[in-house]
């Protein structure tokens, strides 16, 4: 059979799903993406509401990750680089935190901001350059502690543990505790040290968008819910089954596997709320932080900086990843209450409130790698997504890599593999 021949389905047009795709396309293949919902991006989507451009919850692209240097064209994408530090609010007072290795101006606040220490700032300093040495396959082989343990451990004071790690890194991890392993925060951070943390112009979605657009052999089905998969069948939710000789499965394959639904993903979840405010907060591309445990408000980001000619009523993002039993409106009371008491923050209208149940895979431990075998679940079947690896953008491009050459060397054999391997790892 000719390459083109092959009926190959890949599940799911998130970044893992569109990565796998290009990599097929590259090697003759021309595989058919089953998508359920309308559009591309899966967990990096940009709805537009009234003009705004609304991420489906906060989120930046790190530069640096290895995967996203490979396969994305960051030169097209109209980046905007957030400051390499945050604005802390708490009780009415607000000052700046951030790496002085990246940006001189944020000694003289930082050393004076009185939550970090002389001795933090050393550490801090002394991590990052501990980290530009330490190889990501090194980090991964770490033992592994929660953050908040290795923190400690490393000897940071409860202040600047409390008023910035806490709040920063709980925003990136989706969870307040910093239970989070302590691989998973050296990665973040090495990768925060030695590059820059961007979104697009127009929102992070134009990150898959773009990807999706530069497919040229691959047909992406939307509104295609798949409800099973099997080594020579998928089965849609509509009723309709199609004949498949590969699939990759780019989403979570639990519920779409007889053998496997036991072992579904724990996954953490967030809240993202859109609101206009009057005032402007925070000068710039910086993320707001508030460093109170009693705060439902987790961080807070002005896109309309994103946009330099942006008029009128400015455009914020509140992420709340506290669990609650508060309902919508009753959230939208409180925040509203927050932004005003901690940071000054006038809010006028709610644009939009997404809660995102699926935000991050709750893994137990985390690997950065897996080879392309690895992600074979039969002759026939392969994985991929975040969820297999760590919940970052890097893991899920290198998951889909790693399944569509898993696919390849099954088709083409070892010999192909050894040549594709050095060429990608
Ligand atoms: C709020 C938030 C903030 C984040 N912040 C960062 C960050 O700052 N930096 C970072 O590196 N990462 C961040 N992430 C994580 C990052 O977005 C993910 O790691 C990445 O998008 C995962 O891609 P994926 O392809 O593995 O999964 P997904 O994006 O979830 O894609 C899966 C796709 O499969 C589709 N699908 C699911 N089930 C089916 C089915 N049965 N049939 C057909 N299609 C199906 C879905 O609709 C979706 O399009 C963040 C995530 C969230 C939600």
């Amino acid at each position: 059979m000719n390459k083109p021949d092959y009926k190959i389905h890949i599940v799911g047009a998130g970044l893992s799903g569109l990565i796998a795709a290009r990599v097929l396309e590259n090697k003759g293949y021309r595989p058919v993406i089953l998508e359920s919902s309308e559009k591309v991006g899966g967990r990096i989507r940009t709805d537009e509401v009234d003009g705004f451009h609304l991420d489906r919850g906060f989120q930046v692209m790190l530069s640096e990750y290895p995967k996203v240097k490979q396969y994305i064209d960051l030169e097209s994408l109209d980046l905007k680089e957030l400051v390499p530090g945050a604005m802390i609010f708490e009780k009415g007072k607000s000052s700046k935190i951030g790496d002085p290795s990246r940006q001189p101006s944020l000694l003289g606040p930082s050393a004076f901001s009185g939550i970090a220490s002389l001795s933090d700032m050393w550490k801090i300093l002394r991590l990052s350059l501990e980290l530009k040495r330490t190889s990501l396959n090194e980090i991964f082989e770490e033992k592994e502690v929660s953050t908040l343990e290795y923190l400690q451990h490393k000897g940071f004071s409860e202040k600047v543990i409390s008023k910035f790690f806490k709040p920063f890194f709980s925003g990136i991890f989706l969870e307040s505790e910093l239970r989070t392993s302590s691989r998973m925060f050296r990665f973040v951070f090495k990768m925060f040290a030695e590059g820059r943390a961007v979104i697009p112009r127009k929102g992070i979605g134009e990150i898959t968008r773009s990807l999706a657009s530069e497919l040229k052999h691959t047909k992406i089905h939307f509104n295609s819910p798949v409800e099973r998969v099997t080594d020579s069948r998928i089965f849609l939710k509509s009723g309709k089954e199609i004949e498949s000789h590969f699939s990759i499965i780019a989403s979570e394959a639990a519920p779409l596997i007889s053998n496997l639904r036991k072992q579904g993903t724990k996954w953490k979840s967030c809240h993202c709320f859109y609101f206009t405010a009057s005032n402007q907060a925070i000068e710039g591309r910086m993320i707001g932080l508030i460093a109170d445990d009693n705060s439902l408000v987790n961080n807070i980001f002005y896109h309309s900086s994103l946009n330099e000619d942006h008029k009128g009523d400015y455009l914020i993002s509140v992420t709340v990843v506290k669990d609650t039993d508060l309902d919508e409106t009753e959230m939208e009371e409180k925040l509203r209450s927050e932004l005003k008491e901690y940071c000054g923050i006038e809010t006028e209208r709610l644009i939009k409130h997404y809660i995102i149940k699926k935000a991050l895979p709750d893994l137990q431990s985390l690997q950065y790698e897996i080879m392309p075998t690895e992600t074979r679940l039969s002759n026939r079947i392969f994985l991929a997504g975040d969820q297999l690896l760590n919940g970052s953008q890097n893991a899920a491009i290198l998951s889909g890599e790693r399944a569509a050459l898993g696919l390849i060397e099954t088709l083409e054999g070892g010999a192909v593999t050894a040549e594709l391997t050095s060429e990608y790892l």
